[in-house]
């Protein structure tokens, strides 16, 4: 049944609040499926199955699929258009109170699975970090999400659009970006573009860093204030005093008049390492940071 069938047939009125623009052009659903390379051995998490389109072609491809829904009223619905279905186990909920590891426990065997989602957009950033720190039990997502987001995953030093986000995935994943998708493959229609994006995730950081926490507020004081020099930023932001500053630079060989967006994921490690060295830590210390 089409998007519109569905909607008119169970009286669906989209919700703005919860981002629900429901994908009209089933090209872009294959495109999803062979990206995330999905078998009959894989099992898939998928967010937002809302009016269950993708949640279709994943139980048909894939040996088995969660799907987690936070409306309600959705479920109800997502319960009769999937109850051929054996191998669909919906769930009501929230997924960013979701706890991963319980999910794979009570509904997975294998030792990795998939995310294949057209996430909602509002919450885009915070499943993306989740997906992160969870990456010891995914394998691979493949999300759509707004085009300017997909730049930004992928994009590389010295271009606008890099920055925390930007290193955190790359730091743990390889970022393709699989295909544009226009607004009018949705209804109702996004005001913004879409991009299909696909993260082979590791469990081992790609660049080694010390420690991860000590790198992420490294990382955030640096962008912090994004038009000042590195060195500013990070005397004004992690409370260094102009020696410790001059030390850090000095010792890095990394020129404190760039600009955070220019510096590689291995030269903020190395301001991570120095930083470290400096302050006398061997991991993470709450007395450093206030
Ligand atoms: N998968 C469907 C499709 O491709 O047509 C719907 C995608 S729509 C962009 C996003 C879906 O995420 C909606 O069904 C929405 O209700 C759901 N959603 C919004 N917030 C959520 C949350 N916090 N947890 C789980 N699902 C959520």
């Amino acid at each position: 049944m089409k998007i519109k069938e569905i909607m008119k047939r169970y009286d669906v009125r989209p919700s703005k609040r919860l981002g629900q623009h429901f994908l009209m052009d089933e090209s872009f659903l294959y495109k999803m499926i062979k990206a995330a390379e999905i078998t009959k051995e894989d099992e898939v998490l998928e967010i937002g199955p809302g009016l269950g389109v993708l949640t279709l072609k994943l139980a048909d491809y894939s040996r088995k699929v969660v799907a987690v829904e936070k409306d309600g009223s959705l479920i109800k619905i997502l319960e009769d258009l999937l109850k051929n279905r054996k191998n669909v186990c919906l769930i009501n909920e929230d997924v960013l109170k979701l706890d991963l590891n319980r999910i794979k426990k009570d509904y997975f065997t294998n030792n990795y699975f998939k995310i294949v989602a057209n996430l909602p957009y509002y919450i885009t950033s915070p499943i993306l970090m989740k997906v992160i720190e969870n990456r010891d039990i995914i394998s691979k997502a493949v999300v759509m999400v707004q085009k300017e987001v997909a730049e930004r995953l992928a994009s590389l030093p010295g271009s606008k659009s890099y920055g925390i986000l930007s290193i955190a995935v790359q730091l743990y994943s390889d970022v393709e970006i699989v295909s544009l998708v226009g607004k009018g493959a949705f209804f109702p229609p996004p005001k913004v573009d879409s991009a299909i994006v696909k993260l082979d995730l590791q469990k081992k950081a790609k660049v080694d860093i010390p420690d991860e926490k000590i790198f992420f507020k490294i990382v955030e004081a640096a962008f912090a204030e994004r038009r000042k020099t590195v060195k500013n930023s990070l005397k004004n932001n992690l409370e260094l005093s102009p020696e410790e500053v001059d030390t850090i630079f000095q010792k890095t060989d990394i020129d404190g008049k760039r600009r955070a967006e220019t510096l590689s994921i291995e030269e903020f490690a190395s301001i991570c390492r120095v930083f470290m060295e400096l302050k006398g830590m061997k991991g993470w210390d709450k007395n450093v940071f206030h």
